[in-house]
């Protein structure tokens, strides 16, 4: 009887201990199987400013630095890596964008059985054959072609997939949304100028991605009716759903469903979320007479502010927005145009505040679970994860 009794209790025991087994098998495999398989692609990452400022080096480990190494890739699933070549406006733009891009031409150097720069749609087919990463790179910026086609060649040439027209500054020849909003350009003045427009055709020629974040609804408008090819919005948000200076309008969102391109959801808290300017508000008034001695030593009220978010983190922290919200702006855009037209555009290392559940690109699974709990389907959520940039990319090379 006794001896009976123990058998019984170990084959409850082993058969129950199957089950979860099985279970929490099929649970892993559904949530990994899904993201690994995907080809996940991020469009915009702001790595390299900080690598040539800072010294920061792709290949290092950096967790806790910055939101981004190569390291990390494998951990995030993330396949391709498009790296922004930004700086704000200065003399010598073109020369420090070369710069940029030589830091990244030296770390795929340093690791060419993992790291390939991206240049055609077959680059990208071999680095999802081979099971590396790919390295792309957008210039986030017209000012660094200094009103020079060939400098757009140049650039191309070496490597340069997308140009944004504009950042928060306008060139000669494009109004940025910043400087469209903030009374700096007068009605007549904004838009495309007629170089303007030989620079999208330009681009349209070389296979060159034009990229319509950060710039000004006159300029997203003259490009829209020039471009011939299908755009990119490498990292921006939906106004209706926070009203920030950069985010798309409704009519906006639908030009980019007509025109084939796609629009990549960028992670700042404070374009997720309006409330986030709120509390940051609350936070800064708070800490400001420290504020004002940093000013008074002459600091620029950016660098004074991120001091106060590095110092402060247990406070910075509670004013994240949350991955839901960045769930609600992928939703807007997929019901307002489908899912053909939405993808991944972090910002990251280029943001102080990405949503709680996001603290680096090790962190890009959490977005497909996301997806998951929202009911996509898998074929969709692999058009959101990079299918839709890889597309627009193969269009604009044809
Ligand atoms: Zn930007």
């Amino acid at each position: 009887m006794k001896v009976n009794k123990y058998i019984r209790l170990t084959l409850i025991v082993i058969s129950s201990l199957w089950i979860l087994l099985l279970s929490l098998n099929g649970y892993s495999q559904k949530k990994n199987t899904l993201h690994q398989k995907a080809v996940v692609i991020d469009t915009h990452n702001d790595f390299l400013s900080q690598s040539v400022e800072k010294g920061f080096m792709f290949d290092q480990s950096l967790k806790g630095k910055t939101h981004s190494d190569l390291g990390r890739m494998d951990a995030g699933g993330l396949d391709i890596q498009i790296f922004s070549i930004w700086c704000d406006e200065r003399p010598d733009a073109f020369a420090f964008a070369n710069r940029e891009i030589d830091s990244l031409y030296s770390v795929v150097k340093r690791n060419p059985s993992t790291l390939k720069i991206i240049y055609s749609p077959g680059d990208m087919k071999t680095v999802i054959k081979k099971k590396i990463h790919g390295a792309m790179m957008g210039v986030e910026g017209g000012h660094m072609i200094e009103n020079d086609l060939s400098k757009l060649d140049s650039l191309y040439k070496r490597g340069v997939r997308y140009m944004t027209l504009t950042w928060n500054n306008s060139t000669p020849w494009a109004s940025s949304a910043m400087e469209e909003t903030n009374g700096k350009i007068p009605e007549g003045k904004k838009g495309l100028s007629p170089f303007g427009r030989d620079v999208v055709k330009r681009m349209n020629q070389l296979g060159m991605m034009v990229d319509l974040s950060h710039v000004g609804e006159q300029t997203f408008k003259d490009a829209m009716a020039t471009t011939t090819k299908p755009v990119i919005v490498s990292h921006s948000c939906v106004w209706n759903l926070a009203h920030v200076f950069r985010n798309l309008k409704d009519d906006q969102i639908d030009a980019v469903g007509k025109n084939g391109g796609v629009i990549c959801i960028n992670f700042f808290s404070g374009f997720l979320d309006s409330n986030f300017m709120k509390r940051q508000k609350v936070f800064f008034e708070a800490h400001q007479p420290e504020k004002d001695s940093l000013l008074k030593t002459g600091m620029q009220q950016f660098f004074a502010e991120d001091y106060l978010f590095q110092k402060y983190p247990a406070e910075v922290d509670g004013m994240r927005a949350t991955l839901n919200t960045l769930m609600d702006h992928i939703d807007y855009i997929v019901k307002r145009i489908g899912t053909d037209h939405v993808g991944l555009g972090s910002d990251f290392d280029g943001i102080n505040s990405a949503p709680r559940e996001l603290n680096g690109i090790e962190d890009f699974p959490k977005i497909t679970e996301a997806l998951q709990a929202r009911g996509y389907s898998n074929k969709d959520i692999k058009k959101i994860l990079g299918g839709n940039v890889a597309r627009v990319f193969g269009e604009n090379q044809k």
